[in-house]
């Protein structure tokens, strides 16, 4: 059986094809400039790489030129379009609707239609490429996958702000919480390696890239996590604050002379690592200058550090204790030095790791790098969500 998995953003299209007898991938690629001139296909199959510029004007004609790609006698993978069994696509946001993947039903679409005031960036593009896609691949099946349901487990006491309660009732403003398939597949992949399969189970979870999230899973259903109504809550990120005073917002929309609009793409655009540092939001070059000697670099660094402790001690509370704490995602699995700024301090929770270990490169596989006394086990777990993506899209599609 083979998946094609499609992650639609405003200008761009992700796609990757999945062999699900291996998992493996067969195909992937990106189209760029959606809607804008010049756009761009790169497609990546059997160890080359194909650049084609042809125009995109709208989703459609990305999937389209996706098709072709993969089915091209020269670069592609397929003999025809009829080989792909089925299609799985990233979708932002469930609301309330959902509480797993969905069939891309008329009425389904209908719904993340009506849920894009939610976060109307992504879900606007998310759901034209599903309907540019069913255009083109009528009779196909085709599954939504959300960032959102895997925290629909959480209890309310966990998602309601203490806000008037109408809020929550008339605005649906809540905690959502994003990251949901990574998440669900790093705490997944830590159970089956722990041999926790059916057993309670304690996990904390800290997806840390450009974008990071942490949540606490407790018996492989998420009980809390720290993004929040949008990606904006949580730890500081590469250029998205984290949480913050709400009252912020108007002081320094005043002082500042920005309006709201503006205010909320400072939020999000210029602050986390980038805004403290003056440096980047990518954590290499900011570490870069930090051990030049910038020392706005070097408290950036101890800011997010200070931050994803500071979840780390909270979801401890909120579980009871620490089974397995999971780093994932771009720095989470490749930033060794991050990582023990982390953990450093947190042997009361019997949390330690060994050095040696954590220093070693990431090889893509799951690597345990507790220390020797230990009691938290500490993994380092490569994040995978178009294998998930792909899993649910196979397991709904065709009851497998
Ligand atoms: P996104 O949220 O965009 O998916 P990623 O998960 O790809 O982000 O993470 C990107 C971040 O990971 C960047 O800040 C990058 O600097 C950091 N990163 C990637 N590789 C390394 C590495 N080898 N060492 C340190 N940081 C890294």
């Amino acid at each position: 059986m083979k998946i094609l998995v499609i992650n639609a953003g405003s200008s761009s299209l992700k796609y990757q094809l999945i062999d699900m007898d291996t998992e493996g991938v067969i195909a992937k690629g990106i189209c760029e400039r959606i809607g804008i001139e010049d756009s761009l296909l790169t497609h990546k199959a059997n160890g080359k790489t194909t650049e084609i510029k042809q125009d995109m004007p709208t989703h459609q004609e990305a999937i389209e030129l996706v098709l072709q790609a993969l089915i091209n006698k020269e670069y592609g993978v397929l003999s025809s379009m009829d080989e792909i069994d089925a299609v799985g696509h990233r979708v932002l946001h469930s609301g309330e609707d959902f509480n797993g993947p969905a069939l891309a039903t008329d009425e389904n679409i209908e719904k993340c239609l009506g849920n894009a005031e939610l976060g109307p960036l992504h879900q606007i593009p998310n759901i034209a490429g599903v309907k540019a896609c069913k255009e083109v691949m009528p009779n196909t099946p085709m599954v939504l996958v959300f960032d959102t349901t895997f925290h629909s487990t959480m209890p309310e006491k966990a998602y309601i702000f203490g806000l008037p309660y109408d809020a929550y009732k008339d605005y649906r403003i809540r905690r959502y919480g994003f990251h949901g398939t990574s998440h669900r597949f790093v705490s997944g992949e830590a159970i089956k390696y722990l041999g926790l399969e059916g057993k309670p189970s304690k996990i904390i979870t800290c997806h840390l890239g450009n974008g990071s999230s942490m949540s606490a899973v407790k018996d492989g259903k998420c009980v809390d996590t720290s993004m929040s109504f949008t990606p904006l809550g949580g730890v500081p990120m590469g250029t998205r604050s984290g949480e913050l005073d709400p009252a912020i917002i108007e002081f320094l929309a005043k002082k500042s002379g920005m309006t709201l609009a503006e205010t909320i793409n400072y939020l999000n655009k210029k602050s986390g690592v980038l805004g403290v540092s003056g440096v980047s939001s990518d954590f290499r070059s900011i570490r870069n200058a930090a051990v030049e000697g910038n020392k706005r670099a070097a408290l950036a660094l101890d800011i997010f550090a200070y931050s994803v402790k500071k979840y780390i001690g909270t979801y401890a509370a909120v579980l009871g204790g620490v089974d397995c704490l999971v780093f994932t995602a771009g720095l989470g699995e490749n930033d060794g030095k991050m990582r023990k700024e982390i953990v450093d301090g947190l042997e009361f929770l019997g949390i330690e790791i060994n050095e040696e270990l954590n220093a070693m490169p990431n090889d893509g596989s799951i690597r345990d790098i507790t220390g020797a006394n230990g009691k938290v086990k500490v993994l380092v777990i490569p994040t995978n969500e178009e294998l998930v993506i792909a899993r649910d899209t196979l397991a709904l599609a065709f009851n497998k």
